[in-house]
C-alpha cells in the first residue's frame, strides 16, 4: 500500500499550486490511508467530489495486472465494495486512480478489446488515470485475473478529466422519462466538473448497455441533499448499486465545508481525516486550459516514468528494454 501512497505524493507536490492539497496523517495502521478525496470546483462553487484509491497497475512478465481483489487477512469482503462503502460516508462515487507508467513501461501491454486507431498502451496522459470502481468491479467479474488490463481500457487520464480533448457525445440512459435538467446534462456538451461526472459515467453506462437486465423507470434514487440532479432512476443493472445515483451523487452546487477547510488551510473535522490519506482541490475546473495549467514537470502523466521498484522485472530492466 505505501508505494501508492508514495506515487500519490508525488504527484500531488509536482501538480501544486495548481491543485491544492491537504494530506493528513500518515498512518500505517490507517484502514482507508490510501483513499482520498478528490473534489474539482467551477469558479462558480458547483463541484464533483470522488474517493479514490490509488492503484499500480504491476507486470510480471508479460502479464499485466492491478491487484482490486486484495484482502486482509480474515475479511470477508473484497476491497472494491469496501471502497464503495466507504465512499457512502462522503456522498460520492468510488474510484481507483491508477498509475501506470510511460510508454516504455507498458510496452508489453496487450489489451484485446477493440480501439480506435491508438492503442491503449500507447494513450496520451494515461500514465496517471481513473477509472469508477463499478467499473473495475465489472472488470473483475468478466475478466478475473486480467481486470487489470481491461479497466485500464477504460481508464481517464486524470489531468484531462474536465475538458478532454475528445467531443462531448451525447449520454443516453436506458431509463426512460428523466428529469429533463438531467436529461440535458446527458445530452449537452459539459466542462469543469460536469464534465468530469459525465466523462466517469461514460464508461458504467458503456456497461450498463451490454448487460441484458430491465431498466428501472419508475423507481427513483433517494435524492441527496446539495446534489445537482434530485430526480435520478434508480436503476440498477448488474451492478452492486444503482449506478446513476452512484457517479452522480458527488455533482454538487455548493462546496463541502471540509473542501473550504482545505482551501483556507484549516484541518477538517475528524470525521474526514480520521478515514482518509487527504483531500486533493482542483479549482477553477472549469477555466479554460492554458499552458500555465501545466506543471513544471510537464503532463503529470510523465511524472511516473517506470513502476515501483518492487514491479520492475528482476535485473533492474524494463519490460521491452534492451539488455
Ligand atoms: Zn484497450
Amino acid at each position: 500500500m505505501f508505494r501508492e501512497v508514495t506515487a500519490t505524493q508525488v504527484l500531488l507536490a509536482a501538480a501544486s499550486p495548481r491543485i491544492q492539497f491537504a494530506e493528513f496523517t500518515a498512518d500505517e495502521e490507517k484502514e482507508n490511508g490510501a483513499d482520498w478525496l478528490w473534489w474539482w470546483v467551477d469558479q462558480d462553487g458547483t463541484c464533483y467530489g470522488l474517493l479514490a484509491q490509488a492503484k499500480i497497475l504491476k507486470s510480471r512478465g508479460r502479464h499485466w495486472s492491478i491487484d482490486f481483489t486484495y484482502r486482509t487477512q480474515g475479511d470477508d469482503q473484497t476491497q472494491i465494495s469496501k471502497l464503495i462503502r466507504a465512499a457512502n460516508r462522503f456522498d460520492v462515487p468510488a474510484a481507483y486512480v491508477l498509475y501506470c507508467g510511460d510508454t516504455q513501461y507498458r510496452a508489453t501491454l496487450e489489451c484485446d478489446r477493440a480501439h480506435d486507431g491508438v492503442l491503449c498502451r500507447e494513450r496520451d496522459h494515461v500514465g496517471v488515470s481513473t477509472v469508477p470502481a463499478l467499473v473495475a468491479e465489472t472488470a473483475v467479474g468478466l475478466y478475473g485475473r486480467n481486470s487489470g488490463v481491461s479497466a485500464f481500457h477504460d481508464a481517464l487520464p486524470v489531468e484531462d478529466l474536465a475538458g478532454p480533448d475528445g467531443q462531448d457525445e451525447p449520454i443516453v440512459p436506458l431509463a426512460r422519462g428523466l428529469a429533463e435538467d438531467l436529461s440535458r446534462f446527458l445530452r449537452q456538451p459539459q466542462r469543469g466538473s460536469r464534465r468530469v461526472a459525465k466523462e466517469l459515467l461514460r464508461p458504467v453506462q458503456r456497461i450498463r448497455h451490454g448487460q441484458f437486465a430491465e431498466a428501472a423507470v419508475m423507481e427513483r434514487a433517494v435524492p441527496i441533499t446539495g446534489t445537482l440532479f434530485a430526480d435520478i432512476p434508480n436503476d440498477l443493472g448488474h451492478f452492486s448499486v444503482p449506478y446513476l445515483a452512484h457517479m452522480l451523487r458527488g455533482l454538487r452546487h455548493e462546496v463541502p465545508d471540509y473542501v473550504h477547510d482545505v482551501l483556507d488551510g484549516r484541518t477538517p473535522p475528524a470525521w474526514v481525516t480520521d478515514h482518509l490519506g487527504g483531500i486533493v482541490v482542483i479549482p477553477d475546473a472549469d477555466a479554460p486550459a492554458t499552458a500555465g495549467d501545466r506543471t513544471p514537470h510537464g503532463s503529470v502523466g510523465q511524472l511516473f516514468p517506470g513502476p515501483p521498484e518492487e514491479s520492475r522485472p528482476p535485473g533492474g530492466r524494463r519490460p521491452g528494454q534492451a539488455a
